[in-house]
Protein backbone atom coordinates (compact mmCIF):
# COMPACT_ATOMS: atom_id res chain seq x y z
CA UNK A 1 0.00 0.00 0.00
CA UNK A 2 1.44 3.24 -1.06
CA UNK A 3 0.11 5.40 1.92
CA UNK A 4 0.99 9.38 2.22
CA UNK A 5 2.34 10.10 5.00
CA UNK A 6 3.28 13.60 6.36
CA UNK A 7 5.79 14.34 9.27
CA UNK A 8 5.29 17.07 10.84
CA UNK A 9 8.12 18.38 13.51
CA UNK A 10 10.15 21.32 14.65
CA UNK A 11 13.87 19.68 14.83
CA UNK A 12 14.69 18.68 11.22
CA UNK A 13 16.92 15.80 12.36
CA UNK A 14 13.68 14.07 14.05
CA UNK A 15 11.80 14.85 10.01
CA UNK A 16 14.68 12.94 8.85
CA UNK A 17 14.99 10.11 10.65
CA UNK A 18 11.10 9.50 10.23
CA UNK A 19 11.41 10.59 6.66
CA UNK A 20 14.31 7.80 6.27
CA UNK A 21 12.22 4.74 7.93
CA UNK A 22 9.09 5.74 6.16
CA UNK A 23 10.73 5.99 2.90
CA UNK A 24 12.81 2.85 3.49
CA UNK A 25 8.88 1.04 3.91
CA UNK A 26 7.87 2.17 0.59
CA UNK A 27 5.66 5.20 2.24
CA UNK A 28 5.85 8.34 0.30
CA UNK A 29 6.82 10.96 2.88
CA UNK A 30 5.68 14.89 2.67
CA UNK A 31 7.14 17.12 5.36
CA UNK A 32 6.39 20.49 7.14
CA UNK A 33 8.43 22.26 10.11
CA UNK A 34 5.58 23.69 12.04
CA UNK A 35 2.13 23.48 12.27
CA UNK A 36 0.79 26.10 10.31
CA UNK A 37 3.21 24.89 7.36
CA UNK A 38 1.67 21.35 8.19
CA UNK A 39 -1.99 22.73 7.84
CA UNK A 40 -1.12 24.73 4.61
CA UNK A 41 0.25 21.59 3.41
CA UNK A 42 -2.91 19.62 4.34
CA UNK A 43 -5.08 22.03 2.08
CA UNK A 44 -3.57 21.73 -0.91
CA UNK A 45 -2.05 17.95 -1.12
CA UNK A 46 -2.99 14.53 -0.20
CA UNK A 47 -2.36 13.13 2.82
CA UNK A 48 -3.56 9.46 4.43
CA UNK A 49 -1.44 10.04 7.51
CA UNK A 50 -0.31 12.52 9.40
CA UNK A 51 3.27 12.44 12.59
CA UNK A 52 2.68 15.06 14.82
CA UNK A 53 5.47 16.36 17.02
CA UNK A 54 3.01 17.61 20.49
CA UNK A 55 5.77 19.91 21.16
CA UNK A 56 6.46 22.55 19.03
CA UNK A 57 6.67 26.69 18.84
CA UNK A 58 3.60 28.40 17.23
CA UNK A 59 0.98 26.34 17.60
CA UNK A 60 1.48 22.98 19.42
CA UNK A 61 0.68 19.35 18.15
CA UNK A 62 -2.89 19.62 19.96
CA UNK A 63 -4.00 22.92 18.00
CA UNK A 64 -2.42 21.79 15.01
CA UNK A 65 -4.97 18.39 15.61
CA UNK A 66 -7.62 19.87 16.77
CA UNK A 67 -7.61 21.95 13.42
CA UNK A 68 -7.32 19.30 11.21
CA UNK A 69 -10.05 17.76 12.73
CA UNK A 70 -12.06 20.97 12.46
CA UNK A 71 -12.05 21.38 8.84
CA UNK A 72 -14.22 18.75 6.74
CA UNK A 73 -11.67 18.36 3.86
CA UNK A 74 -9.21 16.98 6.64
CA UNK A 75 -11.00 15.63 9.32
CA UNK A 76 -10.96 12.04 8.12
CA UNK A 77 -7.19 12.41 7.92
CA UNK A 78 -5.64 10.17 10.52
CA UNK A 79 -3.20 11.48 13.62
CA UNK A 80 -0.59 9.92 15.41
CA UNK A 81 0.95 11.76 18.22
CA UNK A 82 4.81 11.61 18.64
CA UNK A 83 4.69 12.19 22.46
CA UNK A 84 7.97 12.51 24.99
CA UNK A 85 8.49 9.26 26.94
CA UNK A 86 6.53 9.71 30.30
CA UNK A 87 3.85 12.32 29.41
CA UNK A 88 0.39 10.74 30.37
CA UNK A 89 -1.08 13.77 30.44
CA UNK A 90 0.43 14.41 26.83
CA UNK A 91 -1.66 11.33 25.24
CA UNK A 92 -4.84 12.47 27.53
CA UNK A 93 -4.51 16.01 25.92
CA UNK A 94 -3.92 14.37 22.00
CA UNK A 95 -6.75 11.94 22.46
CA UNK A 96 -9.30 15.31 23.36
CA UNK A 97 -7.51 16.84 19.93
CA UNK A 98 -8.63 14.33 17.83
CA UNK A 99 -5.52 12.25 17.61
CA UNK A 100 -6.13 8.32 16.34
CA UNK A 101 -2.82 7.08 17.82
CA UNK A 102 0.36 7.89 19.69
CA UNK A 103 3.89 6.91 19.04
CA UNK A 104 6.91 7.66 22.42
CA UNK A 105 10.00 9.11 21.15
CA UNK A 106 12.50 7.81 20.98
CA UNK A 107 10.42 5.73 18.17
CA UNK A 108 11.13 2.61 17.48
CA UNK A 109 10.81 1.24 14.34
CA UNK A 110 8.03 -1.68 14.29
CA UNK A 111 5.95 0.72 16.57
CA UNK A 112 5.97 3.15 13.62
CA UNK A 113 5.38 1.06 10.94
CA UNK A 114 2.53 -0.77 12.96
CA UNK A 115 0.79 2.42 13.50
CA UNK A 116 0.99 4.12 10.44
CA UNK A 117 -0.37 1.07 8.45
CA UNK A 118 -2.88 0.70 10.76
CA UNK A 119 -4.47 4.34 10.44
CA UNK A 120 -3.93 3.89 6.75
CA UNK A 121 -6.01 1.46 6.39
CA UNK A 122 -8.49 3.17 8.14
CA UNK A 123 -8.02 6.22 5.78
CA UNK A 124 -8.29 3.84 2.65
CA UNK A 125 -11.71 2.77 3.54
CA UNK A 126 -12.70 5.88 4.58
CA UNK A 127 -11.93 6.89 1.33
CA UNK A 128 -13.68 4.41 -0.45
CA UNK A 129 -16.80 4.71 1.15
CA UNK A 130 -17.15 8.40 -0.18
CA UNK A 131 -16.24 6.71 -3.53
CA UNK A 132 -19.34 4.88 -2.95
CA UNK A 133 -21.09 7.31 -1.81
CA UNK A 134 -20.06 9.38 -4.69
CA UNK A 135 -21.26 6.66 -7.69
CA UNK A 136 -24.30 6.23 -5.46
CA UNK A 137 -25.10 9.94 -6.71
CA UNK A 138 -24.08 9.08 -9.88
CA UNK A 139 -26.75 6.99 -10.21
CA UNK A 140 -29.16 9.57 -8.98
CA UNK A 141 -29.99 7.24 -5.57
CA UNK A 142 -29.80 9.26 -2.18
CA UNK A 143 -26.80 8.27 -1.07
CA UNK A 144 -26.75 5.96 1.81
CA UNK A 145 -25.92 7.88 5.46
CA UNK A 146 -22.86 6.43 6.48
CA UNK A 147 -21.16 5.87 10.06
CA UNK A 148 -19.74 8.69 11.46
CA UNK A 149 -16.00 8.42 11.66
CA UNK A 150 -15.59 9.55 14.93
CA UNK A 151 -18.24 7.62 16.44
CA UNK A 152 -17.97 4.31 14.61
CA UNK A 153 -15.56 2.89 17.43
CA UNK A 154 -16.73 3.89 20.32
CA UNK A 155 -18.95 0.73 21.09
CA UNK A 156 -18.75 -2.88 20.75
CA UNK A 157 -17.98 -6.36 21.90
CA UNK A 158 -14.41 -7.37 23.15
CA UNK A 159 -12.84 -10.72 24.33
CA UNK A 160 -9.88 -10.00 26.07
CA UNK A 161 -7.65 -13.58 26.39
CA UNK A 162 -5.88 -12.70 29.79
CA UNK A 163 -5.13 -14.90 32.67
CA UNK A 164 -3.76 -12.56 34.88
CA UNK A 165 -6.68 -11.04 37.10
CA UNK A 166 -5.37 -7.75 37.92
CA UNK A 167 -4.03 -7.17 34.62
CA UNK A 168 -7.34 -8.20 33.05
CA UNK A 169 -8.87 -6.09 35.37
CA UNK A 170 -7.27 -2.79 35.02
CA UNK A 171 -7.98 -3.23 31.23
CA UNK A 172 -11.54 -3.94 31.93
CA UNK A 173 -11.82 -0.91 34.15
CA UNK A 174 -10.26 1.16 31.41
CA UNK A 175 -12.69 -0.28 28.45
CA UNK A 176 -15.90 -0.93 30.11
CA UNK A 177 -17.00 2.66 30.16
CA UNK A 178 -17.79 2.46 26.45
CA UNK A 179 -17.39 -1.40 25.49
CA UNK A 180 -18.76 -4.62 26.76
CA UNK A 181 -15.97 -6.71 27.53
CA UNK A 182 -15.90 -10.27 28.41
CA UNK A 183 -12.58 -11.70 30.25
CA UNK A 184 -11.71 -15.50 29.11
CA UNK A 185 -8.41 -17.08 30.55
CA UNK A 186 -8.26 -20.06 28.24
CA UNK A 187 -7.52 -19.50 24.73
CA UNK A 188 -9.36 -22.80 23.10
CA UNK A 189 -12.83 -21.66 25.21
CA UNK A 190 -11.71 -18.25 23.84
CA UNK A 191 -11.97 -19.85 20.24
CA UNK A 192 -15.36 -20.94 21.04
CA UNK A 193 -16.68 -18.41 22.09
CA UNK A 194 -15.64 -16.39 18.71
CA UNK A 195 -18.57 -18.51 17.10
CA UNK A 196 -21.42 -18.13 19.37
CA UNK A 197 -21.10 -14.62 20.11
CA UNK A 198 -20.57 -11.26 17.34
CA UNK A 199 -16.84 -10.30 19.15
CA UNK A 200 -15.67 -6.92 17.07
CA UNK A 201 -12.24 -7.35 18.96
CA UNK A 202 -9.99 -9.87 20.40
CA UNK A 203 -6.93 -9.19 22.50
CA UNK A 204 -4.66 -11.85 23.21
CA UNK A 205 -2.38 -11.95 26.02
CA UNK A 206 0.95 -13.26 24.63
CA UNK A 207 2.05 -14.16 28.44
CA UNK A 208 -0.04 -17.08 29.81
CA UNK A 209 0.79 -19.08 31.97
CA UNK A 210 -0.40 -22.48 30.38
CA UNK A 211 -1.03 -21.78 26.71
CA UNK A 212 0.38 -19.86 23.62
CA UNK A 213 -1.40 -16.87 22.93
CA UNK A 214 0.20 -16.82 19.02
CA UNK A 215 -1.51 -20.10 18.77
CA UNK A 216 -5.00 -18.80 19.21
CA UNK A 217 -4.21 -16.02 16.82
CA UNK A 218 -3.23 -18.39 14.07
CA UNK A 219 -6.14 -19.87 14.53
CA UNK A 220 -8.44 -17.23 14.78
CA UNK A 221 -6.58 -16.09 10.97
CA UNK A 222 -7.17 -19.52 9.70
CA UNK A 223 -10.84 -20.08 10.41
CA UNK A 224 -13.59 -18.33 8.02
CA UNK A 225 -15.96 -16.83 10.59
CA UNK A 226 -13.28 -15.23 12.22
CA UNK A 227 -10.70 -14.57 9.45
CA UNK A 228 -11.78 -10.93 9.29
CA UNK A 229 -11.52 -10.54 13.04
CA UNK A 230 -9.50 -7.34 14.79
CA UNK A 231 -7.04 -8.90 16.81
CA UNK A 232 -4.59 -7.00 19.45
CA UNK A 233 -1.96 -8.77 21.00
CA UNK A 234 -0.56 -7.41 24.48
CA UNK A 235 3.54 -8.53 24.85
CA UNK A 236 6.02 -7.90 27.38
CA UNK A 237 9.08 -5.11 27.18
CA UNK A 238 11.64 -7.33 24.85
CA UNK A 239 9.66 -9.85 23.54
CA UNK A 240 10.45 -8.82 19.84
CA UNK A 241 10.86 -12.23 18.05
CA UNK A 242 7.19 -13.18 19.40
CA UNK A 243 5.76 -9.79 18.66
CA UNK A 244 7.57 -9.54 15.02
CA UNK A 245 6.27 -13.37 14.43
CA UNK A 246 2.25 -12.15 15.52
CA UNK A 247 2.55 -9.09 12.98
CA UNK A 248 3.70 -11.78 10.46
CA UNK A 249 0.58 -13.98 10.78
CA UNK A 250 -1.53 -11.07 10.73
CA UNK A 251 -2.01 -9.89 13.71
CA UNK A 252 -3.63 -5.96 13.34
CA UNK A 253 -1.65 -4.57 16.43
CA UNK A 254 -0.17 -4.79 19.82
CA UNK A 255 0.13 -2.73 23.01
CA UNK A 256 3.62 -3.19 25.47
CA UNK A 257 3.30 -3.87 29.07
CA UNK A 258 2.48 -1.76 30.96
CA UNK A 259 -0.58 -1.28 29.28
CA UNK A 260 -1.10 2.99 29.13
CA UNK A 261 -4.94 3.30 29.40
CA UNK A 262 -5.04 5.91 26.77
CA UNK A 263 -2.78 3.85 24.38
CA UNK A 264 -5.41 1.12 24.45
CA UNK A 265 -8.56 3.40 24.34
CA UNK A 266 -7.09 4.88 20.91
CA UNK A 267 -5.87 1.64 19.67
CA UNK A 268 -9.16 -0.91 20.17
CA UNK A 269 -10.80 2.04 18.46
CA UNK A 270 -9.28 2.05 15.48
CA UNK A 271 -9.56 -1.65 15.30
CA UNK A 272 -13.13 -1.60 15.88
CA UNK A 273 -13.61 1.28 13.39
CA UNK A 274 -11.59 -0.60 11.34
CA UNK A 275 -14.25 -3.62 11.23
CA UNK A 276 -17.08 -1.74 11.51
CA UNK A 277 -16.68 0.36 7.97
CA UNK A 278 -15.06 -2.79 6.51
CA UNK A 279 -18.26 -4.73 7.10
CA UNK A 280 -20.52 -1.94 5.96
CA UNK A 281 -18.64 -2.21 2.80
CA UNK A 282 -18.47 -5.36 2.31
CA UNK A 283 -22.17 -6.27 3.05
CA UNK A 284 -24.43 -3.70 4.08
CA UNK A 285 -26.65 -1.21 1.43
CA UNK A 286 -29.43 0.64 2.29
CA UNK A 287 -32.44 -1.34 1.39
CA UNK A 288 -33.73 1.33 -0.26
CA UNK A 289 -31.25 1.39 -2.67
CA UNK A 290 -30.50 -1.93 -2.73
CA UNK A 291 -32.73 -3.16 -5.75
CA UNK A 292 -31.32 -1.10 -7.63
CA UNK A 293 -27.77 -1.73 -7.62
CA UNK A 294 -27.54 -5.22 -6.51
CA UNK A 295 -27.97 -8.43 -8.42
CA UNK A 296 -30.79 -10.26 -7.06
CA UNK A 297 -29.78 -13.80 -7.28
CA UNK A 298 -26.57 -13.37 -5.12
CA UNK A 299 -26.86 -10.25 -3.59
CA UNK A 300 -23.38 -9.00 -4.96
CA UNK A 301 -23.26 -5.77 -6.85
CA UNK A 302 -24.97 -5.27 -10.32
CA UNK A 303 -23.47 -4.79 -13.75
CA UNK A 304 -24.86 -1.18 -13.55
CA UNK A 305 -23.26 -0.35 -10.36
CA UNK A 306 -20.10 -1.79 -11.35
CA UNK A 307 -19.77 0.29 -14.07
CA UNK A 308 -20.68 3.53 -12.75
CA UNK A 309 -17.99 2.73 -9.94
CA UNK A 310 -15.14 1.82 -12.22
CA UNK A 311 -15.43 4.87 -13.47
CA UNK A 312 -15.06 7.15 -10.32
CA UNK A 313 -12.48 4.82 -9.12
CA UNK A 314 -10.08 5.30 -12.11
CA UNK A 315 -10.45 9.28 -11.81
CA UNK A 316 -9.55 8.82 -8.21
CA UNK A 317 -6.47 6.56 -9.46
CA UNK A 318 -5.12 8.69 -11.77
CA UNK A 319 -5.89 12.03 -9.51
CA UNK A 320 -3.51 10.32 -6.83
CA UNK A 321 -1.28 8.08 -8.82
CA UNK A 322 -2.14 5.21 -6.81
CA UNK A 323 -2.94 1.63 -8.39
CA UNK A 324 -5.89 -0.15 -9.50
CA UNK A 325 -6.91 -3.71 -10.56
CA UNK A 326 -9.47 -5.51 -12.07
CA UNK A 327 -9.72 -9.05 -11.91
CA UNK A 328 -12.91 -11.04 -13.69
CA UNK A 329 -14.13 -14.54 -12.82
CA UNK A 330 -15.77 -16.96 -15.29
CA UNK A 331 -17.17 -20.20 -14.53
CA UNK A 332 -15.60 -23.01 -16.52
CA UNK A 333 -18.58 -25.46 -18.21
CA UNK A 334 -21.22 -23.87 -16.53
CA UNK A 335 -23.85 -24.61 -19.19
CA UNK A 336 -23.03 -28.72 -17.95
CA UNK A 337 -24.76 -27.76 -14.67
CA UNK A 338 -27.69 -26.54 -15.63
CA UNK A 339 -27.91 -29.26 -19.17
CA UNK A 340 -26.91 -32.02 -16.58
CA UNK A 341 -28.96 -30.96 -13.33
CA UNK A 342 -31.38 -28.25 -14.03
CA UNK A 343 -31.51 -24.51 -13.74
CA UNK A 344 -32.04 -24.40 -10.12
CA UNK A 345 -29.07 -26.34 -9.37
CA UNK A 346 -27.07 -23.57 -11.61
CA UNK A 347 -28.32 -20.90 -9.66
CA UNK A 348 -26.92 -22.97 -6.09
CA UNK A 349 -23.89 -23.47 -8.10
CA UNK A 350 -23.87 -19.39 -8.60
CA UNK A 351 -25.06 -18.24 -5.05
CA UNK A 352 -22.18 -21.02 -3.48
CA UNK A 353 -19.34 -19.37 -6.05
CA UNK A 354 -20.67 -15.55 -5.07
CA UNK A 355 -19.77 -16.72 -1.14
CA UNK A 356 -16.44 -17.60 -1.28
CA UNK A 357 -15.98 -14.69 -4.03
CA UNK A 358 -16.63 -12.65 -1.38
CA UNK A 359 -14.89 -14.25 1.13
CA UNK A 360 -11.86 -13.82 -0.78
CA UNK A 361 -12.25 -9.64 -0.85
CA UNK A 362 -11.01 -7.12 1.55
CA UNK A 363 -13.62 -4.48 2.37
CA UNK A 364 -12.30 -2.04 -0.08
CA UNK A 365 -12.76 -3.95 -3.34
CA UNK A 366 -15.94 -4.05 -5.01
CA UNK A 367 -17.39 -7.44 -5.82
CA UNK A 368 -19.88 -8.21 -8.25
CA UNK A 369 -21.61 -10.45 -11.08
CA UNK A 370 -22.01 -9.15 -14.16
CA UNK A 371 -25.09 -11.52 -15.19
CA UNK A 372 -24.45 -15.05 -16.10
CA UNK A 373 -21.68 -16.86 -14.71
CA UNK A 374 -19.26 -14.00 -14.72
CA UNK A 375 -17.77 -12.11 -11.96
CA UNK A 376 -15.70 -8.78 -11.44
CA UNK A 377 -13.87 -7.32 -8.49
CA UNK A 378 -12.41 -4.03 -8.50
CA UNK A 379 -9.64 -3.54 -6.23
CA UNK A 380 -8.51 0.02 -5.39
CA UNK A 381 -4.94 0.08 -4.02
CA UNK A 382 -3.95 -3.05 -5.29
CA UNK A 383 -1.07 -3.66 -7.94
CA UNK A 384 -0.94 -6.52 -10.66
CA UNK A 385 0.91 -8.41 -8.69
CA UNK A 386 -1.32 -8.53 -5.45
CA UNK A 387 -4.19 -8.88 -7.60
CA UNK A 388 -2.62 -12.36 -9.49
CA UNK A 389 -2.35 -13.70 -5.58
CA UNK A 390 -5.90 -12.41 -4.95
CA UNK A 391 -7.24 -14.06 -8.32
CA UNK A 392 -5.01 -17.42 -7.39
CA UNK A 393 -6.76 -17.35 -3.89
CA UNK A 394 -10.44 -17.36 -5.21
CA UNK A 395 -9.07 -20.01 -7.76
CA UNK A 396 -8.03 -22.57 -5.22
CA UNK A 397 -10.68 -21.59 -2.84
CA UNK A 398 -13.36 -22.53 -5.66
CA UNK A 399 -11.68 -26.00 -7.03
CA UNK A 400 -10.74 -27.30 -3.46
CA UNK A 401 -14.04 -27.52 -1.94
CA UNK A 402 -16.70 -29.44 -3.84
CA UNK A 403 -20.02 -27.54 -4.41
CA UNK A 404 -23.04 -29.19 -2.23
CA UNK A 405 -26.44 -29.27 -4.64
CA UNK A 406 -28.19 -31.23 -2.20
CA UNK A 407 -27.23 -33.64 0.82
CA UNK A 408 -26.18 -36.23 -1.15
CA UNK A 409 -25.26 -34.40 -4.34
CA UNK A 410 -21.84 -32.55 -4.73
CA UNK A 411 -20.00 -31.23 -7.86
CA UNK A 412 -16.57 -29.83 -8.68
CA UNK A 413 -16.12 -27.15 -10.12
CA UNK A 414 -13.67 -24.48 -11.57
CA UNK A 415 -13.28 -21.44 -12.56
CA UNK A 416 -10.75 -19.70 -15.00
CA UNK A 417 -10.06 -15.61 -13.74
CA UNK A 418 -8.06 -12.53 -15.87
CA UNK A 419 -6.69 -9.70 -14.11
CA UNK A 420 -5.34 -6.13 -15.28
CA UNK A 421 -4.35 -3.00 -13.72
CA UNK A 422 -4.55 0.67 -14.65
CA UNK A 423 -1.63 1.62 -16.91
CA UNK A 424 -0.40 5.10 -17.82
CA UNK A 425 -2.19 7.91 -17.47
CA UNK A 426 -4.17 7.93 -20.38
CA UNK A 427 -5.78 4.68 -19.87
CA UNK A 428 -9.55 4.20 -19.86
CA UNK A 429 -12.00 2.23 -17.67
CA UNK A 430 -13.15 0.28 -20.94
CA UNK A 431 -9.37 -0.35 -21.29
CA UNK A 432 -8.87 -1.83 -18.17
CA UNK A 433 -11.73 -4.10 -18.89
CA UNK A 434 -10.79 -5.19 -22.10
CA UNK A 435 -7.60 -6.00 -21.13
CA UNK A 436 -8.93 -8.34 -17.74
CA UNK A 437 -11.05 -9.81 -20.14
CA UNK A 438 -8.24 -10.83 -22.65
CA UNK A 439 -6.60 -12.21 -19.84
CA UNK A 440 -9.79 -14.59 -19.17
CA UNK A 441 -10.08 -15.41 -22.45
CA UNK A 442 -5.96 -16.62 -22.56
CA UNK A 443 -6.93 -18.20 -19.36
CA UNK A 444 -9.80 -20.33 -21.10
CA UNK A 445 -7.64 -21.17 -23.97
CA UNK A 446 -4.85 -22.51 -21.90
CA UNK A 447 -6.92 -25.22 -20.03
CA UNK A 448 -9.35 -23.12 -17.66
CA UNK A 449 -8.88 -23.46 -13.90
CA UNK A 450 -6.11 -20.33 -13.92
CA UNK A 451 -5.14 -17.33 -13.49
CA UNK A 452 -3.81 -14.80 -16.35
CA UNK A 453 -2.69 -11.24 -15.92
CA UNK A 454 -2.36 -8.63 -18.70
CA UNK A 455 0.95 -8.78 -20.19
CA UNK A 456 -0.05 -5.57 -21.53
P1 LIG B 1 -16.64 -21.77 -20.37
O1 LIG B 1 -15.82 -22.69 -19.56
O2 LIG B 1 -16.11 -21.53 -21.73
O3 LIG B 1 -16.92 -20.48 -19.65
O4 LIG B 1 -18.05 -22.51 -20.59
P2 LIG B 1 -19.45 -22.18 -19.96
O5 LIG B 1 -20.36 -23.31 -20.21
O6 LIG B 1 -19.27 -21.80 -18.53
O7 LIG B 1 -19.85 -20.86 -20.71
P3 LIG B 1 -21.07 -20.36 -21.55
O8 LIG B 1 -20.90 -18.85 -21.57
O9 LIG B 1 -21.15 -21.09 -22.83
O10 LIG B 1 -22.36 -20.75 -20.72
C1 LIG B 1 -22.85 -19.96 -19.67
C2 LIG B 1 -24.20 -20.50 -19.27
O11 LIG B 1 -24.67 -19.85 -18.10
C3 LIG B 1 -25.26 -20.31 -20.29
C4 LIG B 1 -26.51 -19.87 -19.52
O12 LIG B 1 -27.58 -20.72 -19.75
C5 LIG B 1 -26.09 -19.97 -18.08
N1 LIG B 1 -26.66 -18.94 -17.23
C6 LIG B 1 -26.63 -17.60 -17.43
N2 LIG B 1 -27.26 -16.96 -16.40
C7 LIG B 1 -27.73 -17.91 -15.55
C8 LIG B 1 -28.47 -17.89 -14.32
O13 LIG B 1 -28.84 -16.84 -13.77
N3 LIG B 1 -28.78 -19.09 -13.73
C9 LIG B 1 -28.38 -20.28 -14.29
N4 LIG B 1 -28.71 -21.40 -13.66
N5 LIG B 1 -27.69 -20.33 -15.46
C10 LIG B 1 -27.37 -19.18 -16.09
MG1 LIG C 1 -18.18 -20.03 -18.16
MG1 LIG D 1 -19.42 -17.21 -19.93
Amino acid sequence: MTARVLVVDDIVANVRLLEARLTAEYFEVLTAFSGLEALELLARERVDVVLLDVMMPGIDGFETARRIKADARTQHVPIIMVTALDQNSDRIQGLQAGADDFLRKPVDDVALVTRVKNVARLKSLNDEMIARAATSQQMGLSSSPFLNWAEAGNSGRILLVEDHPRAAQRMVDTLSKAYRVDVEPNPQSALLKTGDAAYDLLIVSLSLADADGLRLCSQVRSLDRTRHMPLIILVEEGEQARLLRGLDMGVNDYLSRPVDSNELLARVRTQITRKRYSDILRNRIDESVEMAITDGLTGLYNRRYMETHLATLVTQAQQTGRPLSLLIADIDHFKRVNDTHGHDAGDTVLREFATRFRRNTRGIDLACRLGGEEFVILMPETELRRAFQIGERLRAAIAAETFRLSPDKTLRMTASVGVSTLEAADDTSAALYKRADNALYAAKREGRNRVMADAA
